[in-house]
């Protein structure tokens, strides 16, 4: 419909290091590459990024396919499907990166370094010089260094970086960012394990496989020269570089430290995704509320499907500045998206957290009258047990006292009970409209509140406090139990008189 949908196909990445759990960050990280590349008919592609051995966690990369996938974001290359430009794990492209580095190498762009392979891992702050201002390996002469590293003599290789002038590199959505080369220092490219650092990795993975946007968050800026410098050395033309900003923790001061997130793991909400999930959270509320943190379409619309954000979304919307996270905008979008789903995929998306809770949920028209009762009432699929697990019981326990209506005694409250139940048998249903006006004449005639009757009858057939309506709840129950929760709380007053006799 209008000039977004001209683009070319873009080819774009998410391209996460397995060091921890995949959360917020990477989610919209991942769903701003995926609408591109959606939207313009390219290609999304997976990339794992785990030349970080030292960093590397077990397990994070099933966790980061687990997240996307559930959020809906299935990717057209990667490292389980393979694809043309493969493979999609950098570990596994350690002879290309060091073709290329050979390349820069040669070209003067590049040196072997032997002074300072140890310093690989020195914090860069404690250094006081710039290492181009001392190292006196920057003018060996090539056969040289070859001879010494033939020899097996550790090294590591730095990018040469001129001592003057200047880089200009664009994002779209800062404009030209230019730095002094002063400024900048002789990063290491390859380490001495043999493995490439990030900046050089990105940068030929990205040229080798095509990609023609690169979205990545605001703390890449201060190494984005050095990557404008790579891609000069290596002669190649950059992708177009869309920087978001990081998320800032819900007070809007700061980004959520590691602590952070676990304490909030613990108040049932998390900035991980698939604690989102077994928090009760439907992906597309999450993929609509991420989308929101960074973009926006006008000031009037928040509700998005994830085809909606296929044909809306545009980089010119993308805001450069930090947001902060706001978990009840998630409460918000969860709602809404739990009203528009249809009841039977409702009810499917229901089952397994009754199940977890220990539910046995054999009858799906039941089920499915539940989700029904509960759409209008959830904020999360993770309340429905608390909410309807009577449902799925075969008794209940409701507490003596919770039978006894206010300002009421034992006896009184058992003759209302008693009548309640006469008058429940001979309906022929408990739908509103043929149950309601019974029970309120009931209670008049009883020179009773209708709220007695029917908070005795919730407390007798949920044995919760709230429950979805009381009609609609009957009739879900159905009538062999209704009757026979009521004999029970029945039972249970006739005790209780008893005892005060
Ligand atoms: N591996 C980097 C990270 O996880 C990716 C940055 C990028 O997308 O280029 O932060």
């Amino acid at each position: 419909m209008t000039a977004m949908k001209k683009l070319s196909p873009a080819r774009v990445r998410f391209a996460p290091s397995p060091t921890g759990r995949t959360h917020l960050g990477s989610g919209r990280t991942a769903l701003y590459n995926y609408l591109l590349a959606r939207q313009t008919g390219g290609q999304f592609i997976l990339r794992i990024e785990d030349t970080d051995q030292k960093r590397y966690v077990p397990g994070a990369e099933e966790e980061l396919m687990d997240s996307l996938r559930w959020l809906g974001l299935e990717w057209d290359e990667g490292p389980d499907i393979g694809g043309p430009y493969g493979p999609y794990r950098q570990t596994e492209r350690r002879e290309i990166y060091q073709q290329y580095a050979r390349q820069l190498v040669e070209s003067g762009h590049a040196y072997y370094c032997f002074c300072a392979a140890a310093a690989d891992a020195a914090p860069r702050a404690r250094r006081p010089h710039k290492h181009r201002d001392i190292c006196p390996d920057r003018e060996i002469p090539l056969a040289e260094a070859d001879a010494r590293r033939a020899a097996g003599e550790p090294h590591v290789v730095r990018f040469k970086m001129p001592s003057e002038g200047t880089i200009t590199v664009t994002d779209a959505l800062r404009g030209d960012i230019t730095v002094e080369n002063a400024n900048l220092d002789d990063t290491i490219l390859v380490k001495s394990d043999g493995l490439p650092v990030y900046h050089l990795a990105v940068v030929i993975d990205d040229h080798l496989m095509k990609i023609t946007h690169v979205f990545r968050t605001s703390e890449w800026l201060p190494t984005f020269p050095l990557h404008g410098h790579i891609y000069n050395a290596l002669g190649w033309e950059q992708p177009v570089w869309v920087h978001p900003s990081i998320f800032l923790k819900p007070s809007g001061k700061g980004k959520m430290s590691k602590r952070e997130a676990a304490e909030l793991t613990q108040d049932g909400l998390s900035i991980f995704i698939t604690d989102l999930r077994d928090f009760g959270y439907l992906p597309e509320a999450v993929i609509n509320w991420i989308a929101l943190m960074g973009w926006g379409y006008d000031d009037h619309s928040d509700f998005f499907t994830l085809e909606e954000l296929i044909e809306k979304f545009s980089i010119e919307k993308l805001n450069p500045s930090p947001a902060a996270i706001n978990f009840s905008k998630l409460d918000h979008f969860n709602g809404l998206h739990i009203r528009r789903l249809d009841v039977a995929d409702l009810a499917g998306r229901l089952r397994p957290f009754f199940e977890r809770a220990g539910y046995v949920v054999d009858d799906e028209e039941k089920l499915r009258q539940v989700a029904a009762a509960l759409q209008v009432r959830l904020v999360t699929l993770a309340e429905a047990p608390e909410k309807a697990g009577f449902f799925f019981r075969d008794d209940i326990s409701p507490e003596p006292e919770s039978l006894i209506g206010k300002n009421m005694t034992a006896a009184e409250s058992l003759t209302m009970a008693r009548r309640i139940y006469d008058l429940l048998a001979g309906l022929p249903d408990f739908s509103e409209e043929r149950a309601s006006q019974p029970l309120r004449d009931l209670a008049a005639e009883l020179g009773l509140k209708a709220g007695h009757v029917f908070g005795f009858l919730r407390n007798a057939l949920t044995a919760q406090k709230v429950s979805p309506p009381i009609f609609e709840t009957m009739t879900i129950i159905g009538r062999p139990t209704v009757m026979k929760r009521l004999e029970h709380a029945i039972a249970v007053l006739e005790k209780l008189v008893a005892e005060e006799l």
